[in-house]
């Protein structure tokens, strides 16, 4: 369907992400936003696998969200382009990429859920980036929906950032409506019939036959005269803390106008402090309409954002910064590819300036030049498309043409060079052998691969130098799952794969100091060079960093460079292959010969220091998963008991309802198949996530078997 042409002023736009734990209702919020603007003429139910952000035919398979597609619609005087996060743990990297790109976000919780493992996780994250938010409380028609215990956990499990940076405090959830009874017609006296609006004081009915569109205003019932008193007076408390003009109105005993109670909360929620809380029921098509009016209304443009900042890779990194205006350089930032078969789409974040088609952009983390060949607004489905000749600081576009540019990337004006901070992705923690059904196939699969891995970060693969066969590896064994079925269905390419392996790391059993030595004759030239290297293990779940501790002089500044490469190059992989993590090597003294003293000789004293230290000092780390589940009752004791005989450390357990939550980190070796496990162990009642958490030490038999002991 071809939606109107979108042609943004720069306060109209709202860059928005709906976020959620899986199963609460994301999806279903999302297709009532586009079906009541008009983007959809048809509302898909999530249900039958039809929805419009899972354009992905394996989505719709599995019922769950995976890619990120930006979708833009008009809602009122806005444009809102909603930027789909995945709803599942195995993707986080997605989500983080997301969320990097929007300006604000709604999160969906579950009424009678509350707050789940994974709305805790998108909540840090959003966090993290301080993405102001709008919090939709769904499904206020099952049995046990609870508003008020949802915001009891919002206030009590999760924080929010304020106005300081950096600065995290507790959240602040206001309800701005509130729902009319909970639970079904079938198990409840007093049904979900509609919601309240606090700050006009009415009650709002959906129609269910037009899906909820047509919306009826009456007045409030009596029944609900009382609490909709109290929590307006609990919103007013909260604005009044801040918002001397509303004070000043309610002290003269007036009653606000809406529109000041509006300025109020945006601006609060723009800062952070507040999070205006709707309800409503995706399934009942109710209190939708009223959210997409809170995104409106409160949510920032890009114009209320931040500047921008990053380095200045032409000025020793200075940092700089950039405003949201389209009269400055152009900045933006790649968040997401998608490969097609003829191509891939580069979805840009434009964070200033003016971007033109045809135009020549920078890519300073790779220093390349590339060309702008085409420029789109991307409907749900990529395959329809509005041209664009230019387009502007705020908003998201999908270009095409360009050539070395991957995910993470920033483009900038050549004459404007500024290095966004990249996005930080997590370490892939399985790795899972693959190869060709027909061994012609060999190179579609390679080009297959590279192809995947720019579109997705976290996915990666290499060939193993002694078999020669091709390993992937990534984030879980679904996500690995997802890839070999985009291999089959869109590139056309049948493959076999092995089992899932974890992915292990080494690092130092203890600190070790050692001494590498040079002294080599090599044809008519004699190397010299000495270093000694001090070894430390304390720092957890960190790179290799390899600094110096040497005075001035004592090596040249080539030596010394050749040094520092030499023991980064030699602490790639450990005694048995794996990655290095957690070692700092410092460069503690060194000796060179005037006469006889080359680059070559401190690269060698360096990877000897490095074998030395290595040697007989090696443990392998495993990967650890934070891993939650949510289990009925009754078979509490039996996905408990199964989780101690698989190592796990039980780190919470909360009671919701009759449902049980328990979240533990367990080593990723046990719990590779433990979505079936657990399914089994309940009848197929409880349902559980998981995400990489951290490295541990791993059982001692681990390494015996790489020591070809065991
Ligand atoms: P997502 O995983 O967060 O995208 O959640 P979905 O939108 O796919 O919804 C998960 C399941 O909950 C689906 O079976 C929906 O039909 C159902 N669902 C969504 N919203 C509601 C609601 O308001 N009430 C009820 N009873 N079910 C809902």
């Amino acid at each position: 369907m071809a939606a109107e042409k979108l042609v943004p002023g720069l306060s109209s736009i709202r860059n928005l992400g709906v976020i959620a734990h899986i199963d609460a209702g994301k999806t279903t919020t999302t297709e009532h936003l586009l079906y009541y603007s008009g983007v959809k003429h048809k509302l898909g139910g999530v249900d039958e696998g039809t929805t419009e952000t899972d354009y992905d035919p394996e989505e719709q398979e599995r019922g769950i969200t995976i890619y990120s597609a930006c979708v833009p619609f008009r809602w009122k005087e806005c444009t809102i382009n909603l930027i789909d996060t995945p709803g599942h743990v195995d993707f986080t990297a997605e989500v983080e990429r997301s969320l990097r790109v929007l300006d604000g976000a709604v999160v969906v919780f579950d009424a009678q859920k509350g707050v789940e493992a994974q709305s805790e996780t998108v909540w840090r994250q959003a966090n993290k980036y301080r993405v102001p938010r709008l919090v939709f409380i769904n499904k206020m028609d099952v049995v046990g929906a609870d508003f008020g215990d949802c915001l009891q956990q919002i206030r009590e499990r999760l924080q929010s950032f304020g106005t300081e940076p950096g600065h995290l405090g507790p959240s602040q959830p206001v309800a701005i409506n509130i729902p009319i009874g909970s639970g079904s017609v079938k198990d409840s006296p007093t049904p979900f019939g509609g919601v309240i609006d606090l700050l006009e004081m009415r009650a709002l009915y959906f129609e269910v036959s037009d899906f909820g569109k047509t919306m009826r205003v009456e007045a409030i019932p009596a029944e609900s005269a009382e609490e909709a008193k109290r929590y307006r007076e609990a919103l007013f408390d909260v604005l009044t803390q801040t918002d001397e003009e509303l004070t000043a109105v309610i002290l003269e005993g007036r009653e606000p106008e809406p529109q000041l109670v509006r300025k109020a909360i945006r601006e609060q929620t723009i800062r952070g402090q507040i999070q205006p809380v709707l309800c409503g029921s995706g399934r009942e098509h109710a209190g939708i309409q009223p959210l997409l009016d809170a995104v409106t209304w409160y949510l920032p443009s890009p114009l209320e954002r931040p500047a921008v900042e990053g380095e200045n890779p032409r000025k020793d990194g200075r940092i700089e910064k950039r405003k949201p205006d389209p009269k400055e350089p152009f900045c933006g930032l790649v968040f997401k590819i998608i490969a097609e078969e003829h191509g891939e789409l580069f979805f840009v974040r434009i964070y200033s300036g003016t971007l033109k088609v045809n135009s020549r952009v920078y890519n300073p983390g790779k220093d390349t030049k590339e060309v702008i060949g085409k420029l789109f607004h991307i409907h749900a489905d990529p395959r329809q498309r509005d041209d664009l000749p230019e387009a502007y600081a705020g908003d998201i576009v999908a270009a095409m043409g360009l050539k070395d540019t991957t995910t993470g990337d920033t483009l900038c004006e050549t004459q404007h060079p500024i290095l966004l901070e990249p996005i930080t992705f997590a370490q892939a923690v399985v790795t899972q052998r693959i190869e060709p059904e027909s061994s012609a196939d060999r190179k579609k699969l390679l080009d297959t691969l590279n192809r995947l891995r720019r579109e997705d970060p976290t996915f990666l693969f290499k060939e193993n130098p002694e078999t020669g066969s091709l390993e992937m590896s990534g984030m879980g064994t679904l996500h690995l799952e997802v890839k070999r079925h985009r291999m089959e269905r869109d590139f056309r390419l049948k493959v076999r794969v092995g089992q899932p392996l974890v992915s292990y790391r080494e690092t130092l059993r203890r600190p070790v100091r050692t001494e590498g030595e040079c002294d080599r004759q090599i044809g008519t030239k004699r190397l010299v060079g000495r270093l000694t290297v001090e070894f430390d293990n304390k720092k957890l779940d960190q790179p290799i960093t390899v600094t110096s501790k040497l005075k001035p002089g004592v090596l040249t500044p080539s030596l010394l460079a050749a040094a520092e490469i030499g023991l980064r190059s030699a602490l790639q992989t450990g005694e048995f292959g794996n990655p290095l993590l957690n070692v700092q090597a410092t460069i503690v003294a060194a000796h060179m010969d005037p006469e006889n003293s080359e680059e070559a000789a401190f690269e060698i004293a360096a990877a000897e220091a490095v074998q030395q230290a290595l040697k007989d000092n090696t443990i392998i780390l495993e990967p650890m998963m934070k891993l939650s589940v949510t289990v009925p009752g009754e078979f509490l004791g039996s996905v408990m008991s199964d989780l101690m005989t698989h190592r796990a450390d039980i780190r919470r357990q909360a009671l919701h309802g009759t449902d049980s939550e328990v979240e533990a980190l367990v080593p990723l070796v046990e719990v590779f198949d433990y979505a079936d496990r657990v399914r089994s162990l309940s009848q197929g009642r409880a349902s559980s996530t998981m995400e990489p958490h951290s490295y541990a030490p791993a059982p001692d038999e681990v390494l015996r078997a790489f020591k070809g002991e065991i």
